[in-house]
């Protein structure tokens, strides 16, 4: 298993990485990355000393290597289960924040491998260069990221009927090494901090999109490839106790830019089969896999939720209050037990196919349905408890320093049961998750690191049993 120092190492690679115009030199030392690239850095260095826990590993059954459990094709509820203990080992550092850690991509690539039979279909090559890349990136360890939606250009319309040809990622030419390709893909978050990118579509593509119709992976650093991060956080915090989130958890959300990439052809899994992009993450485990992981993380952050909601409680002396404890139970704790049990069922009922165990999709996309619902409640919830609290603190941390105000600081920021340094950092930890820009990205995630709404709730309605729900309206239709 690779070291967090190798890791960082490999980020050197010359990436094109854009922010306000001017070229960033190098990724590991610039402020907006260095945090979340120290924090995989560490992570990865905890599971390299971990490696012999049947917990966290598993055995290759070829060379008896042993892997993190990321890449393990499940193929029981026991799996699932090992997958699940990984992905919290993952989430917990950033405390469920960071949303595509390795094990995000990983779990796509773990199921196209269990699922060859698919890409076969364009070619046993095409096969074999997807079993060949998850081998690599499991032995490797490789941080893969994604970009699979395009640029809103024009909803009414398939990408060749756009205005101009290739502003979604499509072919130009083939050459004998490799095929060209130019175009831009909307969002790829965390790939400034990651190894490979995997590129497809999982928006639905039409007949005659044959140009785009394809689904690869290539090296961050590969010629061609340009990455323009959104505005980071990390930059505008003043200080980690004034931002505690801000300024360590931002995984950085990333337009990528396909400027005539050559793709060498061992690395494409599909090439111009509109049906095949179509099918690869549905008709393969894939989508269950990954958003699996995503629930998993969910769950950590919900649980880090009702700690802040609790403290919270406890920092205004209110937590023995009969309507506050209400409060607590009944829109959060719930909420939380109500989100694990829903990760547990996917886990413990798994739809078994070709002895591949996919987490069940009923289980799956209620999670993925609700999880933009409670989180908006459940944000909520905090800011009510919390009243005037986020307002009522001092502009920094320097507060505590200035002569003419260190005095008043410590006096009037108090509450009873803490002092004002302590209050304050509660707060000010509260409002990062409720309140400030990474805040609101962090809903804008959850709504949507998928797809949107209405797409999701459709996955929960072709996954729900409705013929065992008539059935029982039959039967009672059928009583008198
Ligand atoms: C923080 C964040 C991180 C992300 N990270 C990644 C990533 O790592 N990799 C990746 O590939 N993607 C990523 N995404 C992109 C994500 O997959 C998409 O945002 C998601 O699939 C929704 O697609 P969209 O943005 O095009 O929105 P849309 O699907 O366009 O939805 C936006 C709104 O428009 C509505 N709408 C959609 N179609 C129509 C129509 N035809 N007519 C009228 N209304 C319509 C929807 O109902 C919705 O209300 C990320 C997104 C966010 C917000």
């Amino acid at each position: 298993m690779r070291r967090g120092d190798d890791y960082v190492a490999s980020l050197r690679d010359g990436r094109a990485i854009f922010l306000d115009g001017e070229r960033v030199k190098d990724v590991t030392r610039h402020p907006a990355f260095v945090e979340p690239i120290r924090l995989i850095a560490a992570t990865y260095d905890r599971a390299r000393a971990v490696i012999l826990d049947p917990d966290l590993t598993f055995a290759a059954p070829a060379s008896g290597a042993r892997h993190s459990t990321m890449w393990l094709i499940p193929r029981s509820a026991d799996d699932l289960s090992a997958r699940r203990r990984v992905h919290r080992f993952w989430a917990e550092p950033s405390y469920g924040l960071m949303g595509r850690t390795p094990d995000h991509v990983a779990c796509v690539l773990t199921a196209f491998a269990s699922w060859r039979q698919l890409f076969d279909r364009g070619g046993r090559h095409f096969g074999d260069n997807v079993v060949r890349f998850y081998e690599r990136a499991r032995d490797e360890d490789l941080y893969v990221a994604y970009a699979i939606v395009p640029p809103q250009i024009d909803r009414t319309k398939p990408a060749h009927l756009h205005p101009e040809p290739f502003l979604h990622p499509g072919v130009v030419r083939e050459t004998e090494a490799g095929m060209v390709v130019r175009g831009a893909h909307s969002i790829a978050t965390s790939v400034t901090m990651a190894d490979w990118l995997f590129v497809s579509y999982i928006t639905p593509l039409a007949e005659g999109d044959e140009d785009y119709a394809i689904s690869f992976v290539l090296p961050v650093g590969a010629d061609g490839l340009k990455l323009y991060p959104r505005r980071p956080y990390a930059t505008m915090a003043t200080s980690v106790y004034d931002y505690p989130l801000s300024s360590r958890f931002d995984e950085l959300d990333t337009t990528v830019v396909f400027d005539d990439v050559l793709v060498p052809w061992e690395q494409v899994f599909i090439h111009r089969r509109v049906d095949l992009v179509n099918a690869q993450f549905h008709e393969s485990p894939s989508h269950t896999t990954a958003n699996f992981q995503s629930l998993v993380r969910f769950g950590v952050k919900l649980e880090f939720l009702a700690g802040l909601a609790m403290k919270l409680a406890e920092v205004q002396v209110s937590e023995s209050d009969p309507n506050t404890q209400a409060t607590l139970g009944g829109d959060v704790a719930a909420y939380c037990a109500a989100f694990d049990a829903l990760v547990k069922a996917a886990e413990r009922f798994p739809l078994v196919t070709n002895d591949v165990a996919r987490p069940h999709p009923q289980y799956i996309y209620a999670g993925m349905g609700l999880q933009r619902r409670l989180i908006v409640d459940m944000m909520r919830t905090l800011r009510e408890m919390a009243g005037g609290a986020f307002q009522n603190v001092p502009s920094s941390e320097a507060s505590f320093v200035g002569e003419e105000t260190r005095a008043a600081t410590e006096r009037y920021f108090q509450s009873s049961a803490a002092g004002a340094r302590d209050r304050i950092k509660l707060i000010k930890l509260i409002w990062d998750f409720v309140g400030t820009e990474f805040a609101g990205r962090q809903l804008q995630y959850e709504m949507f690191y998928s797809a949107s709404q209405p797409v999701v709730n459709r996955r929960m309605f072709r996954a729900y049993d409705w013929a065992a729900a008539k059935q029982l309206v039959d039967r009672c239709l059928g009583e008198y």
